[in-house]
């Protein structure tokens, strides 16, 4: 089975290099290309640049205090512009910031200028869109191509309840922005949780509808700071395609293997588009094209890796560039088939999202 995934992938991937990219140089260097033990190539990565968070979702992070990782614990920007340089040397052409909120840092609109210079095709970020609004302008010059807007509400009330903040106006005035400029069309996540807004999956349809944004609806995953998730809170998204179909039949769009969205227009023509994300229900493992970067340095083949790798201890000890090349691609050769949330023992990860980076 595993060699079938694996002719199955070099087919997809290996049979036919994206000519321009892959055949092309990198300062000099040929550039690499970054596989699986199954053949799945491997060109995003997702960089979280800061564990702290202005919000505190309830299906996210705890109502206690959490610990932050130490200054010194956390990656330079020196630090990751220096593995950024070597990832896309490898073969990274996909670049997501996340966090935590990356807004939260300082330095970010120079970080996406570095990643652009760089020569990533596409660089994106997910965002709570809190402080979005006033920098949109700053990190579209910066280069950045796309961007993700969690919003988990559309009352004013029970967003309140669930990120624990009254940011509802400013999130909907970073959306606003963000869709007047090149960014648009913006995607909106949503994470649906039962008994907290499982009732508004057709109040998101219709904003999509009035706003032509792509509304996105992400099962909840076993990575809550508070330990309570389970099957029961989670909004299969067979569920939400089935409201939303009663009401606005939709259609299929076709999508990449490696996108982790099932995409779907709607068949009368509105604007916007419904996304669906369904990690638990319907896993998309098998074409896995992704690893992660944590805010302090440790890299991640799996959200539900048990382990995460220390690539933070290698570059401080003033590895080499191709030191560090022969190491990362040593870990993503060990990259997990699958997550295993639905296999007996499944056990979730120590960390929890706020300090992957989702
Ligand atoms: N602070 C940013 C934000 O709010 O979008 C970026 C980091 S946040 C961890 C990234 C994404 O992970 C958000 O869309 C959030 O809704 C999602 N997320 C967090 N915890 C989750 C969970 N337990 N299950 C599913 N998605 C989750």
């Amino acid at each position: 089975m595993e060699r079938s995934l694996f002719a199955e992938n070099m087919q997809i991937f290996g049979g036919k290099p994206d000519s321009m990219w892959e055949s092309g140089f990198l300062y000099g260097r040929e550039r690499m290309s970054l596989f699986d033990s199954f053949g799945r190539q491997i060109t995003d990565l997702r960089v979280s640049i800061t564990d702290r968070c202005n919000f505190r979702c309830v299906y996210c992070r705890s109502a206690d205090p959490e610990s932050y990782r130490e200054h010194d614990e956390i990656l330079s920007w020196q630090e990751l512009e220096s593995l950024a340089r070597i990832f896309v040397a490898l073969g990274i052409r996909k670049v997501r910031l996340t966090g935590g909120e990356p807004l939260v840092r300082d330095g970010l609109e120079n970080y996406v200028a570095y990643l652009k210079s760089l020569g990533v095709l596409d660089l994106s970020m997910t965002t709570n869109g809190h402080l979005l609004a006033d920098r949109c302008d700053a990190l579209i010059a910066a280069g950045l191509h796309r961007i993700n807007i969690s919003l988990d509400s559309l009352d004013p009330l029970k967003f309140e309840k669930i990120t624990r903040t009254r940011s509802y106006d400013a999130v909907m005035r970073s959306i606003d922005k963000a869709q007047a400029t090149r960014l648009a069309p913006v995607k909106v996540n949503a994470v649906l949780v039962r008994g907290f807004n499982e009732d508004e999956v057709e109040a998101f349809a219709a904003f999509a509808r009035e706003r032509g944004v792509i509304m996105r609806f992400i099962e909840f995953m076993p990575l809550d700071a508070d330990r309570h998730w389970s099957r029961e809170l989670m909004v299969p998204a067979a569920e939400v395609y089935e409201r939303i179909y009663a009401q606005w039949p939709l259609v299929q769009v076709p999508n990449e293997k490696s996108e982790t969205a099932r995409k779907y227009r709607f068949a009368d023509g509105a604007p916007g588009e419904i996304g669906l994300i369904a990690p638990v229900t319907q896993a998309f493992c098998g074409h896995c094209s992704r690893i992660r970067l944590t805010a302090d340095g440790k890299l991640r083949t799996c959200l539900f890796s048990r382990e995460d790798r220390d690539l933070r201890a290698l570059l401080r000890a003033q590895a080499s560039d191709e030191e560090i090349e022969r190491w990362i691609r040593a870990v993503v050769n060990e990259k997990e088939k699958g997550h295993r949330i639905n296999e007996p023992g499944f056990v979730p990860p120590s960390r929890t999202m706020v300090f992957i980076g989702g």
